[in-house]
């Protein structure tokens, strides 16, 4: 802050002494404001130049990216990104050339926006403009096709590219794994040896995500890893041991994820799902004991979808949208179909009471965030375009079995991104085998 009070006042000076003018002294500036987060002042500073250099531009793109990927609050964030393609639009149209440096950033951008059709874009002017052979170039491309739901055109992005490095390897191991196809993610890590390059912590996230997917013992893997599990680890452990019921290690899985975040609600959120499921009620009990006295707050959860380059956020049980009607409708005509064919509603958090006892309320009734945004994609895209949701927490058990329904029932694809991974929805099945970390 000190340096930034400083930069406003150089700033200042340098209006008034004239040199305002010079380009050296515009980009020094603007860089400062940039660094410090004040992304609007470095825009106008970027928006008054009349002579941009490509560093400049690279400078800019790559600040909204940083907020994007830093910004708590999802619409900020979504913002910062659809600027950063706007301006590497601009710059497309102009006669500048972008180098790694700008098709890095902006891959990253679209990643984050979930934004394919661009992505394929500009996957095309790198091809034109000769950088799809560089490495980090390729790298991103990997990155942003899997994280934008398509296992297929990562690994044609992965085959093609000339050289690789422990980041494209890495990249390709974790689509792999966050796509559930364990079996070619522990294939490509075995090649990866193989080719004498050296595992990181990233690589091996990938691996372990992909060995529980396959049920296999990850805890095994740990042990005879150096590294010391991370909160992702845990949290992938834990929908390991989930879905082939090895509840013991789950919550074993649970506690040691807490204790690396005490704070945070959402483990405490997964933690009290756990043994609601196992009905455990003691432990219901002594968990949500420990949120009141450490004053844990409520779940933040929102899901948004972008339709045309307008972001729609939806809150559980919101209201405010003005086809909420119809999306209310379509969601009970949904759930009365997807009843009919074997969908059974789980018991959601809010509705079960201390001593076990059920409220009278199914969550089927409660309308999470997820369902909502996907009522409103069915209704506001074409029959058989695919529906692109981002989530701010872990998907609830509940909606990820309905959408799976969902995606039967409309012939959809459904592609869910949360908090912990990317769910791939198709013809009543998903990508991450329901190995994925729920609620
Ligand atoms: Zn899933």
């Amino acid at each position: 802050m000190h340096a930034l009070g400083f930069g406003e006042q150089v700033h200042s000076y340098s209006v008034k002494l004239g040199y305002d003018a010079s380009v050296s002294i515009k980009n020094s500036i603007m860089y400062l404001y940039l660094r410090s987060g004040r992304v609007d002042e470095a825009r106008r500073l970027f928006d008054a130049m009349r002579t941009i250099s490509l560093v400049t531009w690279n400078a800019i793109i790559a600040g909204y990216s940083q907020i994007m990927g830093s910004e708590k609050d999802y619409l900020k964030a979504h913002h910062s990104g659809s600027e950063a393609l706007q301006i590497y639009l601009k710059l497309h149209r102009s006669r500048m050339k972008p180098d790694l440096f700008t098709f890095s950033s902006i891959l990253t951008v679209c990643s984050g926006l979930v934004a394919l059709d661009q992505g394929e874009q500009i996957h095309a002017q790198t091809i034109k403009s000769g950088f799809l052979s560089d490495v980090v170039v390729g790298s991103a491309l990997v990155n942003m096709y899997y994280k934008c739901g398509s296992a297929e055109k990562a690994t044609k992005a992965f085959v093609e590219m000339p050289t690789r490095t422990l980041i494209s390897w890495s990249s390709m191991i974790t689509g792999f794994a966050q796509h559930g196809r364990c079996v070619e993610a522990l294939q490509l890590f075995e090649d990866m040896i193989i080719t004498g390059v050296k595992p990181n912590k990233v690589t091996f996230v990938g691996v372990l995500s992909a060995c529980s997917h396959a049920g296999m013992e990850a805890f095994d893997f740990i042990e005879k890893t150096e590294f010391e599990p991370n909160e992702f680890v845990w949290s992938l452990l834990i929908a390991g041991c989930r879905s082939h019921g090895n509840m013991e290690l789950g919550f074993y899985a649970a506690e040691r994820l807490l204790q690396l975040k005490p704070k945070d609600c959402e483990t405490y959120a997964l933690l009290l799902s756990m043994y609601i499921s196992a009905g455990k009620w003691k432990n219901v009990t002594k968990v949500r004991k420990m949120m009141k006295d450490k004053k844990i707050g409520s779940l933040q959860d929102w899901s948004s979808i972008s339709i045309k380059d307008k972001v729609y956020s939806f809150k559980p049980d919101d209201k405010s949208n003005n086809q909420s009607v119809e999306m209310y409708r379509l969601l009970d005509d949904l759930v009365e179909r997807a009843k009919s064919l074997g969908y059974v509603s789980e018991r959601s958090l809010d509705a079960v009471d201390e001593d076990g006892n059920d409220e009278g309320i199914l969550s089927s009734t409660i309308h999470h965030s997820e369902k909502l945004a996907v009522a409103f994609g069915l209704l506001s895209t074409c029959q058989g375009s695919s529906i692109r949701v981002i989530k701010s927490i872990s998907m609830y058990r509940d909606s990820h079995s309905l959408i799976k329904h969902i995606s039967a029932m409309t012939g959809r694809e459904i592609i869910l991104r949360d908090s912990k991974r990317l769910h791939q929805f198709n013809d009543g099945q998903c990508s991450c085998g329901d190995f994925g970390s729920l609620l």
